[in-house]
């Protein structure tokens, strides 16, 4: 089976590398899947899990958004941050989650503190996904 390099990594450096089978990805268009030798492209990403396919294995990773850049045979993942399940604390997402939902309760939705909040409650429920295994 062909594979490519994948890589994820963030500012604090990196979160996986591995030579891998398959990539799945939320972009800002959509879901988008990868195969070893796909066109180049580079994407802007949306907050959500990436799917990393090796062998029957699939591992997830929460990315809170950044760019994805494909080559023939390497994939680049540039985000804020990115967690594996493992390195996710749940409750800490947990609370996140809710301090999300009552600032969104409390907020305009023309302010500021809204899309604010509306980007904290994508992050956290993005790792409760990650970290239940979805
Ligand atoms: P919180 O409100 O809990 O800080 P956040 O979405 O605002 O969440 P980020 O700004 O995305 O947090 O991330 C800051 C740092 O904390 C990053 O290094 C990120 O990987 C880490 N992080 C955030 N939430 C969690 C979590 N639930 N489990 C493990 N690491 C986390």
């Amino acid at each position: 089976m062909k594979t490519m390099q994948v890589n994820v990594v963030t500012p604090d450096g990196s979160v996986y590398d591995g030579e891998v089978n398959m990539v799945s990805v939320k972009t800002t268009e959509g879901e988008l899947g990868i195969l070893p030798n796909h066109l180049p492209l580079v994407t802007p990403l949306s907050i959500g899990p990436v799917r990393i396919k090796k062998d029957s294995q699939v591992q997830l990773v929460a990315v809170n958004g950044g760019f994805m850049e494909v080559r023939r045979d390497e994939v680049n993942i540039l985000a804020e941050s990115a967690e594996l399940p493992s390195d996710i604390d749940e409750a800490r997402a947990r609370a996140a989650k809710e301090r999300a939902q009552r600032r969104l309760d409390e907020a305009k939705k023309d302010n500021i503190d809204f899309s604010r909040a509306e980007l904290a409650l994508k992050r956290a429920i993005n790792r409760l996904e990650v970290v239940g295994g979805k």
